[in-house]
C-alpha cells in the first residue's frame, strides 16, 4: 500500500534527507504536500521531482513567486500561511507527517497531525519541549503513532522493548544514556568561547544540520532540549537520563537494563537512518546510508558533559524541573538568543546569560492549554528582545 506523506520543512536538512528516502522507494511513498518558509527555487525543484498535491509557503509573496516559476501543466496547488500548514498536516488522505520545521513555528501543524491520528515523524523537538503534555495528549486522543526521528531518541526507541508502555522500572530499565557529541567547542573554557563566530559554531564535527540546531549543539542546549524530549517521550524523570559525551557520534544513545545489559544503536551520523526507520517501522528499508566500518572507527570515547563552561544543559534541567510554561520559555528565549548570535548581535557566551535572565523573570503557570503555551512563548520572545535592546550584552 502506498503511504502518502506530508513533509513539513521540506527544503531544510531533515526535509531533504526525508525526500531522499522517498526517492529510493517510489512504490511505497508518495508526497502529498511539501512545505517551506521562503526558499522558492528549492521548492520549485522539489515540486518538479515529486509532484505533490500541495506546496505551502510561509507568506503570500513567496507563494506568488513560486506560482510564477511553475510550468502551466503543473498539478501542484500552491498555498500559504499557518491554516494551510495545518490543513496539509491533517488531511484525511495523509498517512505520515514528517515534522521538520525548525523551532516553535512547527508546533501547530505538528499538533494538528497528532490530533488527526497520523504517523508523526518527530524531528521538531521544540514542539515537544514547549507543549509536551498537550502534545502527548493529542497523540493519545487522536490515535497517532509518534516515532522519534531525533537520532538519540530513535536509538533509545530501537533499544527499548517493543512493548514499552511508559514505565522504565516495569520494563527492567535502570537508565537511559543520552549521547552527545559535545559539539565543535568541546574541551574549551568559557573564556575561550567569548569570541567564537557563527561560522565556527555551525561547523559541527560529525553532523551536517540547519544553522539553529548546529548552534544548539555548540552550546549544549540541543542536549538540554533532548533531555526534556526524552523525559516526555519515554515518560521518565530527568534523573533517569544520563548525558554521555561521545565525540565520535557512532553510538546514537543507549538503554541500561537492571541485569547489567546495555543496548545501543550504532550507525553513521546520517539522519536518513532514523528517518527511514520511522517511515517504515516496524519494517526496515534501504536508506542510502553507507554501512558502518568499525575497523575504520577503531575507538569509541566517552566523557562527562562540561556543564560549567556550557551552562545551557543545566538551564534545561531547571526548566524541566519547574515544569508548566517554563520549558516553552526556555525554548523561546533560546530561539531569540540563537538568532541574535547568528546575526552577530551578541556573543556566543551571551546565549545562556540571556536565556537565564528571561527564565528568572518568568512566573510559571500551567501549560495545560495551547493558549497558555503560546502566550508564554510570546512573552519570552518579547522579554528576550527587550533585554537585547536595553541591556549591555
Ligand atoms: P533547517 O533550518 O535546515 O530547515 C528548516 C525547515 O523549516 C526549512 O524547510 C524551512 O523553510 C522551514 N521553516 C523555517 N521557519 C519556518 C516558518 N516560520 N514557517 C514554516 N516553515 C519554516 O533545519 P533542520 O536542521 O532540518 O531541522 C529541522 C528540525 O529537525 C529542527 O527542529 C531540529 O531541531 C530537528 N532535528 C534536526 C536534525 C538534523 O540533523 N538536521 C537532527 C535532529 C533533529
Ligand atoms: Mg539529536
Amino acid at each position: 500500500m502506498t503511504q502518502w506523506i506530508t513533509v513539513l520543512g521540506s527544503t531544510g536538512s531533515i526535509g531533504c534527507s526525508t525526500l531522499d528516502v522517498v526517492r529510493r522507494h517510489p512504490e511505497k511513498y508518495r508526497v502529498y504536500a511539501l512545505t517551506a518558509a521562503t526558499r522558492v527555487a528549492e521548492m520549485a525543484g522539489q515540486i518538479a521531482e515529486f509532484s505533490p498535491r500541495y506546496a505551502v509557503l510561509a507568506n503570500a509573496d513567496a507563494a506568488t513567486q513560486l506560482r510564477e516559476q511553475l510550468p502551466d501543466e503543473c498539478v501542484t496547488e500552491v498555498l500559504n500561511g499557518e491554516e494551510a500548514l495545518i490543513e496539509v498536516a491533517s488531511d484525511e488522505r495523509v498517512d505520515q507527517v514528517m515534522a521538520a520545521i525548525v523551532g516553535a513555528a512547527g508546533l501547530l501543524p505538528t499538533l494538528a497531525a497528532a490530533k488527526a491520528g497520523k504517523r508523526v515523524l518527530l524531528a521538531n523537538k521544540e514542539s515537544l519541549v514547549m507543549a509536551g503534555p498537550l502534545f502527548l495528549d493529542a497523540v493519545k486522543t487522536g490515535g497517532a503513532e509518534l516515532l522519534p526521528i531525533d537520532s538519540e531518541h530513535n536509538a533509545i526507541f530501537q533499544s527499548m522493548p517493543a512493548d514499552y508502555a511508559g514505565n522504565l522500572k516495569a520494563s527492567g530499565i535502570r537508565k537511559i544514556l543520552l549521547t552527545a557529541s559535545g559539539g565543535p567547542f568541546r574541551g574549551r573554557e568559557s573564556c575561550e568561547l567569548a569570541d567564537v563566530t557563527p561560522s565556527q559554531a555551525v561547523a559541527h564535527p560529525n553532523w551536517s544540520m540547519g544553522a539553529k540546531i548546529s548552534v544548539d549543539s555548540a552550546t549544549l542546549m540541543n542536549k538540554g532540549l533532548e533531555l526534556i524530549e526524552a523525559c516526555f517521550l519515554f515518560n521518565c524523570d530527568a534523573a533517569d537520563v544520563e548525558v554521555v559525551v561521545h565525540p565520535e557520534s557512532v553510538i546514537h544513545s543507549m538503554v541500561q537494563y537492571c541485569d547489567g545489559s546495555v543496548l545501543a544503536q550504532l550507525g553513521q551520523p546520517d539522519m536518513r537512518t532514523p528517518i527511514a526507520y520511522g517511515m517504515a517501522w516496524p519494517e526496515r528499508i534501504e536508506a542510502g546510508v553507507e554501512p558502518l566500518n568499525l575497523f575504520d572507527i577503531a575507538r569509541l570515547n566517552f566523557e562527562a558533559p562540561d556543564e560549567e563552561n556550557f551552562p545551557c544543559l543545566a538551564l534545561a534541567r531547571i526548566a524541566f524541573a519547574q515544569g508548566g510554561t517554563m520549558p516553552a520559555v526556555l525554548n523561546a528565549a533560546n530561539e531569540v538568543a540563537v538568532a541574535a548570535f547568528l546575526r552577530e548581535d551578541i556573543r556566543f557566551t551571551t546565549i545562556p546569560e540571556l536565556i537565564k535572565k528571561v527564565m528568572d523573570q518568568h512566573s510559571v503557570s500551567d501549560a495545560d492549554s495551547l493558549d497558555s503555551v503560546l502566550s508564554a512563548d510570546s512573552w519570552a520572545r518579547t522579554t528576550a528582545e527587550r533585554f537585547l535592546r536595553e541591556e549591555d550584552f
